[in-house]
This record gives C-alpha cells, structure tokens and sequence, in this order.
C-alpha cells in the first residue's frame, strides 16, 4: 500500500549520533553519563545542574483505539522532532518495551515509520536491562517470602494468602497457574503460585513512581506480600526484604538516553501495564527530562479514559509531571470504526461514518478539559486516508472549538515538514493558560472514586461491586487507605467495560469484579472484566518469523 519500509529496515539504515554527542547537546555533563555502548547511556540526574526552570510538558494521548493502535508513540516521536526543527530545545520521556509483546505480536513500543526512537532492535529487546533488574528486584522478593515460610515461618503467613507472584518478561501461559515447593519437606512448603509478566508487578509501578532512591526504598517497604491466618497484611518491610532490593534496582533507576531518527533526546525508562498499573514511563525520567529541556514530549498508555486519566490523577499526584498541553491522536480509521464501520471497510472513503466516530473523541475531548486543560487534536495520517475526509475533521474540529493538525509523521518524519502543522498548533496551545486540577480529591472514599471516573470520564450511569470487590472496599477502610487513588483496569477499546460497544455509549453499569490493593505503588487496582497479567502467545508468534544473518544483521522484527 505504500513504499515506507518496514520499521527496522528504517532504524536500521538509520545514522545515529554517538549518544555522547547527544548527551553534549542536550546538555548532560559528560560525569553524569554512563555508557552503554556507543548508542545508549544511563544518565545520573543526581549529577546534572540543578538551576534552569523546569520544561513544560506535553501529554500524548488517544480516542479510544482500534487493535493496530492509533500510533500515540509514533506522534509523540513526530511531535519532538518537529518541535526541535522548529528551533524549540526539546526532550522526549517513553515507556520501555516489554519483550514478551515484541515476541508475540504487538510488535514494539519505539514509534514507527521515519517517527522512532533508535536503535529500536535494542530498545525493544534487552536494552540497559533494567526489565531484568525489576524482575530479579520482585523474584528475590518471593523467594524471601517462600523461604520464610520454609524457615518455621515467623510471620505467620498464610501460603493461601500470598498476593505477590513471581515474574519473567515472556508472555507464557503455561505459568499462570503453578504449584511450587513439592518434592519432600527439605524443598519447601508446596502452595499455588503463578507468573506474571513483569511490567504487571507491583515493583514495576513502584519503580516508576518513585521520585528517588529514597522514596524507591520506602515505597518497596509498604508492598503488601500476603496475609496472615489471622488476615493481617504483612508488608515487604515485615519481612526486611526493600534494602536488597533497592540494592538490585539502584543502577536501573537512572533513566535511558537513546535519540530520534531525527537526533532527537529521548529518555526510555520504565513500563508498567496500562490496564493494572498506570501506563507511563518513570517519575525520574519525566522530571529528569524537565531539567533538560524547555519542552518534554510525554505519552501515557491505551486510550485518554485510562492512560491520560491515570497520567493526571496518579502520576501528577506524586510528582510536579502535571502537563501544560495533552496531545489526542486521533485517526480517521478509527473514527469510522467508531461510526459503525465494519473493520474489512476502513480503508474506503465514508463520511457519514467518519461523522457518527467523533462522538468518541467528542468525550475524549470534553473529558480533558474537565482537568483544566484545552487539548488539542493530531490527526495521525495513515496513507488510506483521502483529503475529503481529511478536510471534513479539520472542519469539525474547528466546530467543536480545538486546535488541530494533521500529523504526516509516519510517512515522512517529524524532522521533516510532515510534522510542522502539529508543532505550531501545539506551541499555539502551550501559550494558553492552564488551569489543572485532579478529577478527584484525595479524601474521596475509594468507591466514589471508582464512581467519579465511571460517570464523569466513562459516562457510566452506575457502577456495581462484586462481592470480592465489596470486601475488598470493607478492608480499605479498615487499613486506613481511602485516601488512595484508583486505577481503573478497563478494556480501552469502548468507554464501557465492554469492549464491543464502540462511539460514546452511556447509560451502562461498570461492574468492578475486585480490588487489589497496592500499598507499595499507592493505589487501588479497580479490575472489571477479564484482566491478562500474563499474556500468552498467538497461533503465530512473531518469534518465529524472526533471524540473524551471518554479520549480526537481524530481521523480522518488526
Ligand atoms: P500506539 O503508541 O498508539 O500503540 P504506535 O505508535 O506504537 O501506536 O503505532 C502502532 C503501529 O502502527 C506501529 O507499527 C506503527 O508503525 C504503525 N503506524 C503508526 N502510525 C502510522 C501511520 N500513520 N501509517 C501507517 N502505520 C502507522
């Protein structure tokens, strides 16, 4: 359909910069970098200067999407680059693949088309290890949890009652469900278990809203890692176990330097799940970026009902991450998906579906500005798109009162003029006044929590709670943790929880099945529906499409 080459064949004929250059350009003293390669580095933010004005930060995020993704990542890159060809001195923050997903069949998480970050074979694979460091962090806290079980058990812990898994980056359905510790009493207490990929632990989401070692450590302490016979939580601290571990996360703390296709500076750090954590990249790396640069180009997760809700009413909660501009991309695809179109017809020209789809990102809009902020709208173009479609969202946007853009970023390249109109729409609306607030107050009990979201951002009528889910609340108040905020695990392809019904559906329940309560990251997971927190493989894993010529060259990834 078009002559783009794939994604890796542009990466990879790709000139990069050696990232000391990068770093010299950005400002990073060279002390404070520390080398991985000639391509990557780990910067200190301990040893950077400390006495510019923080930049301001701009949000990407998304209409509800369809399957393929609306390409958040793609524009976020785009953006950048052509907020630096503009002159504009400028940083990107980013979430770190996961390489179960790359394995299996997303594909990665850098962008796409002439808008990535690079090298996006390493970025998507092992890259500075980090991913490895939170999964040794978590599994050496299981095994001090099983083998104080094993040593006459102390606390007390009921092998039924564990709430922490152990982790692997793989998406492998075989260990969703285990029994550990058989073979005799010198091998353990046998007791079900189970693996979850790793962006699902709760260190992950620890890691990434940690605002420094300190409060890394602290935050560790508070994970709840089972309970009692009794029912009493016992926490990481009971057990002694956050001094090593903090230990095996020190040196992954420090956020990834890696650059655009453009020589763009880009922090890669951190990556939670967006449906049971909060979907963006680490605390460190947003702020590290604001010390860098006059502008940080940000992305949270999934859709704007979950990512950016979670970016604002969790993030911003912890950290001074709150953004001065949100970006939503939007797609004509996907737009006439929401208008009713069936998948099979999204390439062909239909307005009148392209109409009925904006009541989608209508909400998505409405539902920013009820955080104090005027969003405004990237068009993300896809080569299918005609320009009667193109002309008719640019009209309804100006109806509607947002700035817009058409992003022509994948085809052509932010460094090019493809991503110009964005980048003057959105320096346009960085000119604005911003007026943020939370969608709710901390005092707010934890099921009216659930409620605001479901009925302000969803347009729910009503929100139902299961039994386990009624429990779980009677426990939150027994603990003394109303006052966190909620994270709401919800299907980001419909507003509903259920995932069929598309465009902007209202008047339907959320049903909230359990809770489960992170005391180490600081919210309460709200589950509806099925949540996957150890994906499996597709009948075809894009694993096996994937080789290594003779000089390293790899392909098929991707
Ligand atoms: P998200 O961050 O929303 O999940 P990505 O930016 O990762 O989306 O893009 C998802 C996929 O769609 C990638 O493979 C990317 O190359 C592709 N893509 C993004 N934008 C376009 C476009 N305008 N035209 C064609 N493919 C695109």
């Amino acid at each position: 359909r078009t002559n783009v080459p794939s994604d890796l064949e542009i990466s990879r004929s790709a000139r990069l910069l050696p990232v000391a250059e990068v770093a010299a350009a950005a400002g990073i003293p060279e002390d404070a970098l520390e080398l991985f390669g000639r391509y990557k580095a780990k910067v200190d933010p301990a040893l950077l200067p400390g006495n510019r004005v923080p930049g301001r930060v701009v949000l990407v995020t998304a209409m509800s999407p369809t399957p393929a993704g609306e390409g958040k990542s793609t524009v976020t890159v785009g953006l950048a680059d052509a907020l630096q060809r503009a002159g504009k001195n400028v940083f990107i923050a980013l979430r770190e693949p996961s390489m179960g997903p790359v394995l299996g069949m997303k594909g990665g998480a850098t962008g796409g088309g002439y808008s990535q970050v690079v090298p996006m074979e390493d970025i998507n694979l092992h890259f500075t290890g980090d991913f490895h460091a939170i999964t040794s962090a978590n599994n050496a806290l299981a095994a001090l949890v099983d083998n104080s079980i094993f040593q006459g058990n102390p606390l007390g812990l009921d092998p039924r009652r564990i709430t922490i898994k152990r982790v692997l980056d793989m998406n492998d359905r075989a260990l969703r469900e285990i029994v550990i510790g058989l073979g005799g009493p010198a091998q353990g207490v046998p007791r079900q278990d189970g693996f979850d990929i790793t962006v699902a632990s709760e260190v992950m989401a620890v890691f990434c809203l940690a605002r420094d070692l300190t409060d890394l450590t602290e935050r560790l302490a508070r994970i709840t890692v089972g309970y009692t016979y009794d029912r009493r939580p016992v926490t990481v601290a009971d057990l002694g176990a956050e001094g090593a571990m903090t230990l095996l996360l020190r040196d992954a703390l420090k956020p990834n330097l890696v650059q655009t296709l453009a020589g763009t500076p880009a922090l890669v750090h951190g990556g939670p799940f967006a449906n049971i954590a909060h979907g963006c990249n680490s605390v460190i790396a947003t702020r590290t970026a604001r010390r860098l640069a006059d502008i940080v180009v940000t992305e949270a997760g999934f859709g704007a009902d979950l990512g950016a809700e979670k970016y604002l009413d969790i993030k911003s909660r912890v950290a001074d991450v709150a953004p001065d501009a949100v970006v939503v991309v939007a797609t004509v695809r996907a737009l006439k998906m929401h208008g009713g179109l069936p998948r099979e017809q999204l390439a062909e020209e239909n307005l009148p579906a392209l109409e009925a789809g904006t009541a989608n990102l209508r909400r998505h809009l409405e539902n920013i500005r009820r955080f104090g902020i005027n969003p405004v709208v990237a068009v993300n173009r896809f080569a299918t798109d005609t320009e009667a479609e193109l002309h008719w969202l640019r009209e309804w946007c100006a109806t509607e009162g947002v700035g817009a853009a058409v992003a022509d970023v994948w085809a052509n390249g932010g460094g090019g003029p493809g991503g110009d109109e964005l980048a003057a729409t959105v320096l346009e609306a960085l000119g604005r006044p911003v007026d943020f607030r939370f969608l709710y107050p901390d005092e707010l009990p934890v099921a009216e929590k659930i409620r605001t979201v479901a009925r302000d951002i969803y347009g729910a009528a009503d929100v139902e709670f299961a039994l386990p889910a009624r429990r779980r609340l009677d426990e939150i108040a027994a603990r003394g943790l109303e006052h966190l905020p909620v994270c709401m695990a919800k299907t980001q392809y419909s507003f509903s929880d259920d995932a069929t019904a598309l465009g902007a559906p209202s008047g339907f329940t959320i049903h909230v099945r359990d809770l489960s309560i992170k005391t180490g990251a600081g919210f309460v997971v709200a589950l509806t529906g099925a949540v996957m927190t150890m994906p499996g493989l597709p009948k075809a894993p894009a694993a096996l499409n994937m080789k290594v010529a003779a000089d390293g060259t790899p392909s098929g990834l991707i």
